[in-house]
């Protein structure tokens, strides 16, 4: 692996580029503190969604590579070498790895941006900051955490302590690379485990380099590990192993499911799953800013090309302003075309790979035969450039029972609902199977907080939309999952509660 010198960040497309031109990539599995290629010597084939350009074979690990890699987290755990020092010094190593990332931010933003297609503005000034955030954040709590003494009769003490859990194998998708990875594996390293990840076989480019980054920092030999490969081979294999004691994941609820037959099948390891959603935004006539409303409404569902859990993929608008919202809608998003990813005035990328973009085109045309009508986009474009772009898309005249309202697309297709009472958006909002996050906008404090305590969701905002920070919880109700990344409920998941009694003489 090339590092490109830590100098300016590039300021325009064709210093990204001669950036991007200049990278090699380190392709091979992290285990046991080395890098190294899969035991059977299989690679899969790591291409962008940028310009169709293959930038290189990665390491495609399977059952040999997890047993490996198991092997050596059970091993480090159980030497105590992160597992039993103090909570302060596992802090400043974590500490040191956030340091770390930011210093290597343009080569890690470039990495995100190559291997998925998420404009280069947003990897650098978002994933790469999100990621470092996340870790230090996290860090800077261990040592802040106290266990608790029971109430017990003046001759016993019950003493209620946090151990870790053991061995986690995390398994992360590929809209957000580093940061769906930094959720999961900052609360484990920090309460002390030993780390398996495993990133998306279409993302796999961060991963594999944060490694080597970790190894700097200070964390030991097998206590952090990285094994790409697929969902079906390396991941299956994680999740039905003996020896793992915990699965921690972020992905689509059908694999979230499978998941959890999994451990079921072998060790009945905790499993924590952050899955799909369908996001109600709520727009209520009497919203306090209907401009602002639209802005962040469009945002909601073309940021990141609307590979978005959170995606505000439901716009449920008051009938008595539908038809101005939907101008407005219209207009807003005419800041998000599609345009080349290493372009910093890009606002919206490529699509991460030809099935997600499939699948895409697919509930457009499902959207058109339902009846829905097309206000919006709708097309493929810049094709020519090898890449892979669709244009933000807006249906009206939707009915909630249509598949376009109640499916994950996971791409910029906006579905836009009139109601008429809060009573009625309620009902629609809450008609989903999931429940990750939800908005609400109007002036009147008692709609909002009637609407937002009847919301069915892990995350509602008011008057915004896609707020929070490390410092407040993040996950969902119903089969959007459970548990919670970020902020210190993100340890519960990490560690075992042992009550240890004692009785005095
Ligand atoms: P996915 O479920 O297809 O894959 C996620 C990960 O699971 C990948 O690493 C994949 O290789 C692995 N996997 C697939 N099949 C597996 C199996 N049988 N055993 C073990 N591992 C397996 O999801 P995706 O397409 O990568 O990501 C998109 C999904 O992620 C969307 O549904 C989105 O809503 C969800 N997501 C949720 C959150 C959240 O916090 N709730 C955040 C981001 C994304």
């Amino acid at each position: 692996m090339s590092h490109p010198e830590p100098s300016t960040t590039p300021t325009d497309r064709s210093g990204w580029q001669a950036m991007a031109d200049k990278l090699t990539f380190e392709s091979r599995a992290y285990v046991n503190g080395d890098y190294q290629w899969a035991v059977s010597g299989e690679t899969f084939s790591c291409t962008s969604p940028v310009d169709g350009r293959e930038l290189t074979r990665i390491a495609s690990c399977d059952q040999a590579d997890a047993d490996l890699a198991v092997t050596a987290a059970r091993k480090a755990f159980e030497s105590g070498v992160w597992s039993q020092v103090a909570p302060a010094k596992r802090n400043a190593v974590l500490v040191r790895f956030a340091e770390l990332i930011e210093a290597h931010g343009d080569e890690l933003a470039l990495l995100e941006t190559l291997d998925m297609g998420k404009p280069i503005a947003h990897a650098r000034r978002v994933d790469v900051p999100a990621t470092a955030r996340a870790i230090r954040w996290t860090a800077e709590g261990i040592d802040k955490v106290y266990g608790e003494l029971a109430a017990t009769p003046h001759d016993q003490i019950g003493m209620i302590s946090r151990e870790p859990i053991g061995v986690v194998a995390a398994i992360v998708p590929w809209n957000f690379p580093m940061i769906m990875a930094a959720w999961k594996i900052a609360p484990a390293l920090a309460t002390g485990n030993s780390v398996i990840l495993k990133p998306s076989e279409k993302s796999p480019l961060t991963a594999i380099r944060l490694a080597v980054l970790a190894k700097e920092a200070g964390i030991p030999a097998g206590v952090f590990n990285v094994l790409p490969g697929y969902g079906h081979t390396v991941g299956k294999a994680l999740a039905l192993h003996m020896d793992v004691d915990c699965l921690v994941f972020t992905g689509s609820t059908n694999v979230a499911k499978q998941l959890m037959i999994y451990a079921g099948q072998s060790n009945m390891k905790r499993v924590w799953l952050e899955a799909g959603g369908k996001s109600p935004n709520i727009v209520f006539a009497d919203a306090p800013d209907l401009k602002k409303a639209a802005a962040e409404s469009a945002s909601a569902i073309a940021f990141n090309q609307g590979e978005v859990c959170t995606a505000g993929s439901r716009l449920l608008v008051e009938e008595s302003i539908r038809a101005e919202f939907i101008g407005l809608i219209r207009e807003a998003l005419k800041t998000w075309h599609p345009g080349h990813p290493l372009d910093p005035a890009t606002t919206c990328g490529a699509i991460v790979d030809q099935a997600q973009l499939d699948r895409i085109i697919e509930y457009i045309g499902i959207g058109q035969s339902e009846g829905a009508t097309l206000v919006e986009g709708g097309k493929r474009v810049m094709e020519d450039t090898g890449g892979l772009f669709v244009q933000p898309t807006v249906f009206a005249g939707v009915n909630n029972r249509m598949r376009i309202a109640s499916e994950e697309i996971f791409g910029p297709v906006l579905s836009v609902i009139g109601f008429t009472t809060a009573e009625e958006a309620i009902n629609i909002a809450n008609d989903s199977i999931y429940g990750l996050a939800a908005a609400v906008w109007t002036s009147n404090i008692n709609t909002a907080y009637k609407v937002a305590k009847a919301l069915r969701a892990g995350s509602v905002w008011i008057n915004h939309y896609d707020g929070g920070d490390m410092t407040a919880p993040f996950g969902g109700f119903k089969q959007s999952g459970n548990g919670r990344d970020k902020s210190l409920h993100a340890f519960d998941k990490y560690t075992e509660i042992k009550s240890t009694w004692l009785m005095l003489d």
